[in-house]
């Protein structure tokens, strides 16, 4: 599997005391993982540092380099490999041999920014080639009396199930880490569940987390956090149960107990019948204060009293008076996305701050409050704090299952659930 495995074994004709004793270390360091680790997962040394025994540690420290050195490379944005290459000092002419006569040159066609790229050269002349496909796959380029080999090699992880039960007494990054769940565990935990929880707001203590998940690992080693496969989160009296689950060709996604999607969707629109009256537009002229202003959101002309909807489930983040806007709601929705409601005559009942709102849910009624020429609903959408047109953006997709699906789906949450309480 591993380079530094090859060389060794390409040395093992040296005969040479000292050469024997690296190659068996070698061989023992790569049976340990170390090579590969060092090569695929840069993002978490820590973890990777305390995962490892010392004296392993030691020993890799005191290899030597091999005769001749990877030189490793991060790819950065509309990076192509005719750039790396020329930056490598290897020639055009070099670039085009080795991607004629590859069995995989498409795969190095477009690089993926961020991506591990390693080259071993030599006189100009590439020896090896490691790129970093994907979290399975990397593509291994060999050179053999000039001729170049590609081939791509599976990384091989052992799946191993394990659980965490979390009991909230501070944050649920603290109380999460001393339950065992890495940094990344507990981010996936709380993007799992932030369209129904407020983690800044509704956590308590005593609260629960079961938490279900797959470590991968390599040689008896944790190297990477698998994907949380079942939650279960008591929250204030609250249960929310969350199932990862796969449908061919939509990818794995989170599904509560009926099946429902996690992650909602938006209502296009949040008035019924209602017609644009002005669209979303960085250049225009204000109609009240007839100057360049950038309207950054959509104008939807109803008659006063036509009442507003809440475009998804979410929180309220803001509810009165605000500027120009008038009687304003902000609604946040899971942890990225927010809208906006302006120029509101009333607001409905049970409209307070931090209420919590579901998709649909009448919020307040189109006015003129604020700076209005006549009643109308001003609505915005932001992604991550930045303005986007509501009637162009991309919503997070909020697959339903089909009825055959969900048979499948609830055997296999409720084996989950199972395998949750144990
Ligand atoms: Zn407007």
């Amino acid at each position: 599997m591993s380079v530094l495995h090859q060389q060794k074994v390409s040395k093992k004709r040296v005969s040479h005391k000292k050469e024997l004793k690296w190659g068996v270390l070698g061989l023992f360091l790569t049976a340990m993982g170390i090579s590969f680790l060092i090569f695929k997962d840069r993002q978490q040394p820590a973890e990777i540092a305390a995962s490892l025994s010392t004296p392993v540690m030691q020993a890799s420290i005191e290899m030597p380099p091999p005769e001749v050195p990877w030189t490793e490379h991060t790819i950065a944005k509309g990076e192509s490999l005719a750039v790396i290459f020329s930056n490598l000092g290897l020639s055009p002419a070099h670039l085009h041999q080795v991607t004629q006569e590859i069995t995989h040159p498409q795969e190095l066609a477009k690089l993926l920014p961020g991506k591990k790229l390693k080259v071993r050269i030599n006189q100009e002349q590439l020896l090896e080639l490691m790129y970093e496909k994907n979290e399975s796959e990397y593509l291994h380029i060999t050179q053999v009396d000039h001729t170049f080999q590609s081939s791509l090699v599976q990384y091989e992880y052992t799946p191993v199930i394990k659980t965490a039960h979390v009991v909230i007494e501070d944050s649920l990054f603290l109380s999460g880490r001393r339950a065992g769940l890495s940094q990344g565990l507990i981010m996936e935990l709380a993007e799992i569940f932030a369209w129904d929880i407020d983690f800044t707001l509704d956590i308590r203590s005593n609260d629960k987390i079961d938490v279900l998940f797959i470590e991968k690992h390599k040689d008896g080693i944790k190297f990477k956090d698998g994907p949380i496969l079942a939650a279960e989160f008591h929250n204030q009296g609250r249960v929310i149960q969350a199932y990862r689950h796969e449908v061919p060709g939509q990818g794995a996604q989170y599904y509560d107990k009926n099946g429902k999607s996690m992650r909602k969707s938006f209502l296009r629109s949040p008035i019924d019948f209602a017609r644009v009256s002005s669209n979303f537009n960085l250049r225009r002229k204000h109609p009240v204060l007839n100057k360049i202003r950038a309207h950054r959101g959509v104008d939807y002309a109803a008659n006063r009293g036509t009442p507003i909807k809440a475009t998804s489930h979410g929180t309220i983040e803001f509810k009165g008076q605000k500027g120009g806007y008038g009687n304003t709601i902000i609604i946040r929705h899971g942890s990225n996305y927010t809208t906006l409601y302006a120029h509101l005559s009333k607001f409905a009942k049970g409209i307070y701050k931090n209420a919590r709102v579901k998709q649909g849910q009448v919020i307040g009624y189109v006015g003129s409050t604020g700076l209005a020429t006549g009643p109308h609903l001003h609505y915005e959408f932001r992604i991550g704090g930045k303005h986007k047109n509501p009637l162009k953006v991309k919503f997070p997709e909020a697959y339903t299952l089909s009825q055959e699906e969900l048979t499948t789906f609830q055997q296999a949450s409720a084996q989950m659930d199972q395998k949750l309480r144990l």
